[in-house]
Parts: structure tokens; sequence; C-alpha cells
């Protein structure tokens, strides 16, 4: 079977879908692997790095005849058009926000499997690239914020004076919220987390940041892995928690998630007012609406005296790592997808059916874990 590695055409985007060292266990497997010339570049792998590990390097109208396409963002209704009736697309496509796409997908028969929509189950973890993704980003996070702080992590004593450590608070313990907590705490922060489900307490103390309990209100309810619904009275009750301790923090990195719904709103700006002067807030949830009520997605603003980063692709920061972990996840789809003679779908197969999305010329996937991006 003949794949395809195009380079990706959205805007601050770093990474490719295959890296070299990947690409050299799919050719083991008995794939042919062809990649799109400076497709890699951005990641830091060169096309000679891509020759080496055994790929051709073509013209993007010859990566167009593969059997079936591989990138990170969703294919263009343009890049739509080039492909030939029935090849097959595997990328991180949140296919409920692109229409356009899915109808000129189906226009062409073109099999489509969305990276978004792997089920978050044990079997399908090396498969999963929101949580590696947002595993690098969780991590970059912190380095952001530190970048922007005028002041230090850790507690630092010396012949000058002595330094208190940065305060860090983080809302959301899920994968992007529990690798900041073990970055921040490794720089030497106090961490202080909140969480709506409160089996994240153990986890948050065991990486050593403090787990801020909300007393006296149901939590909330979990469906596929995903935070799904939130008691009024739970926010309520978080909210009159954090407005004490976000007087007193440096860096407030927002991770909160609830599936199929817009990013809950748990800074307001009466919250940024209070803030000390010179605190630095990662709204990471900035894609989906945010958490903090005044972020701008993709832009770093000052507003009442506190920095807000909005990155919005914060993997793409971390090229050469997020490539490759994204590659580990992609090929290891399509290995569960695909042997290297062609497709051999099992419909009703939990993975296959959670991330086939257009078929035969229909749209197959019935969006009830829909993300909101
Ligand atoms: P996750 O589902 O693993 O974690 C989200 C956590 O938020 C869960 O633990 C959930 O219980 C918690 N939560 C929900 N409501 C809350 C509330 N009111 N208060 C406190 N916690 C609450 O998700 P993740 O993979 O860690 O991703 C977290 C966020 O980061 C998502 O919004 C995701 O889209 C975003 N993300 C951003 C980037 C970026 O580059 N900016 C990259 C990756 C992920």
């Amino acid at each position: 079977m003949k794949i395809g590695v195009l380079k990706e055409t959205k805007a601050f985007e770093n990474r490719v879908a295959l890296s070299p060292d990947v690409i050299k266990l799919l050719i083991k497997k008995g794939f042919e692997v062809s990649v799109e010339p400076e497709a890699g570049m951005a990641s830091y792998f060169s096309d000679e790095d891509y020759k080496k590990s055994g790929a051709q390097v073509i013209s993007q109208s010859d990566v167009f005849d593969s059997q079936v396409l591989l990138k990170v963002n969703i294919f263009t209704v343009e890049e739509v058009s080039k492909m030939k009736e029935g090849t097959a697309c595997i990328s991180l496509m949140y296919a409920y926000n692109h229409p356009e796409v899915l109808d000129a997908m189906n226009q062409k028969k073109i099999s489509s499997f969305s990276m978004d929509a792997v089920p978050r189950i044990s079997r399908a973890q090396k498969m999963d690239s929101l949580s590696s993704q947002a595993n690098l980003a969780g991590y970059k996070s912190v380095i952001l914020g530190a970048n922007y702080l005028g002041k230090i992590f850790p507690l630092m004593m010396t012949a000058s004076g002595t330094i208190t450590p940065a305060k860090v608070l983080i809302f959301g313990a899920g994968v992007a919220g529990l690798q900041a907590i073990a970055t921040a705490k490794r720089l030497g922060a106090i961490v202080e987390v909140t969480d709506v489900r409160p089996e994240t307490k153990e986890q948050v103390e065991s990486l050593g940041g403090r787990f801020l309990t909300v007393e006296g209100a149901e939590g909330v309810k979990v469906e596929g892995g995903y935070a799904s619904e939130v008691s009024e009275e739970f926010l309520q009750k978080q909210k009159e928690l954090i407005q004490s301790k976000i007087k007193e923090s440096d860096l407030v990195i927002t991770t909160a998630l609830v599936m199929g719904k817009k990013s809950p709103i748990l800074v307001t700006e009466d919250m940024v007012k209070s803030m000390k002067q010179g605190a630095v807030i990662v709204d990471m949830a900035v894609e989906s609406g945010g958490n903090c009520e005044i972020s701008e997605k993709d832009k770093t603003v000052v507003k009442h005296g506190v920095t807000l980063v909005g990155e919005s692709n914060l993997p793409s920061l971390l090229p050469t790592n997020a490539s490759q972990l994204y590659a580990t996840n992609i090929s290891t789809l399509l290995m569960h997808l695909a042997s290297s003679e062609g497709f051999n779908l099992d419909r009703e197969e939990e993975i296959t059916k959670g991330v086939l999305i257009t078929y035969e010329g229909e749209t197959v996937h019935e969006f009830t874990n829909k993300i909101i991006n």
C-alpha cells in the first residue's frame, strides 16, 4: 500500500504527519511511503532524512496518487479536489465543524478517518494524538508562562536576599494539566490545582501539587474519558474558592474542557483585575472559546497589568517531538485499519467505528462526542 505525506498548509503549523523514524517501521511492515518536498522542514526533518529512512521524496501531484494520504490538520477542499476517487485520508479533522470538506470528500467517495475521534480507551492509547499533543502542550504552557513572568520559579536564598517561589494555579488536571503540574514543580514553583473530578486529587498530589477541594457540591459526570457535565452549584462554589487563590498567583494555566461544550469561563475579567501586576495567564482552552473571559485567540495581550497568552497551537511550538509522537499515533491507527495489502475495515469494531467519518459517498460518523474546535 502506498502512503503519501503532504506538507501542512495551515498558518503557524510546524508539524508533519510522519517522522523519518516511524517511516522506517512502516517500510519494514511492507508499506511504501512518499513525502512532499520540504514537508518536514519546519519540524527539522530534511528531505535527506526522509530519503535515508526509505521514503521517496516526490512532487506534490505524485503524492496525491497514494492510496492513503496523511496530514496533521484536516485536508482542505482544494486538496480533496486533487485526490483520486476512492483515496483514503487520515488527519485531525474536527469533522463536525467542517461540513464543506465532508461534502467534497463524499462527492469523491473519499474514506476519511479522524484522529480526534479516537476513543479514549486503553487499547487505543498508542493512537491517541489528542493526549500526546496535550501532554506536550501542557509542558510548553509552563515554559511560555515562565518566559513572560518577571520572576523566577524556585525559592532562592542568596547573599543579596531571599526570593520566594512562584505560585502557579492550574485549572484542570487532565492530560495537559498534569504535565503542566509536573513541569512547574520541576522548576520549583508552588502549584495549586482545581478540577471538577475528585478522583484527580490523588494524581495531583502524587506530582507534588496541592488539590483545592470544592466542599459540599457534587462534581461532574464522566463519559468516554471526558468530563461531560458540571453542576451550577459546583461552579459557583469553585468560583468562590478560586477568587481568593487567584489574587496570590503569579502564573495561571487553564486547561478545563467539558466534552462537546464551549469551554467553561472560570477566570472572569474581575478576577483578572484582582491579580498581581505582572502575573501571567496561559489560556490553553482558547481554541474552544477560552477559560478566561478576556484572553484572545493566537494573541498575547496585556490587560489590567496581566499578560494573557492565547496560543492555540502549542504543540506546533515543539514540532520535532510533536511530529514524532503524532507519527506514532497515526501510523498505529493506520496499521489498525489496514495492512500493506490494503484496507480491511471491520466497521463494527469500536476504534474503526469511532474514527470513520466519510465512507463510500456518505458521512457515516455519529458525532456523539463532538469536540468543539
Ligand atoms: P482533558 O479532558 O484530559 O482534561 C480537561 C480537564 O478539565 C479534566 O480533568 C476535567 O475534569 C477538567 N475540568 C472540566 N471542567 C472544569 C472546571 N470547571 N474546573 C476545573 N477543571 C475542569 O483535556 P486535555 O487533553 O488535558 O486538554 C485540556 C485543554 O487544552 C482542552 O481545552 C484542549 O483543547 C486544550 N489544548 C490546547 C492546546 C493548545 O495548543 N492551546 C493543545 C492541546 C490541548
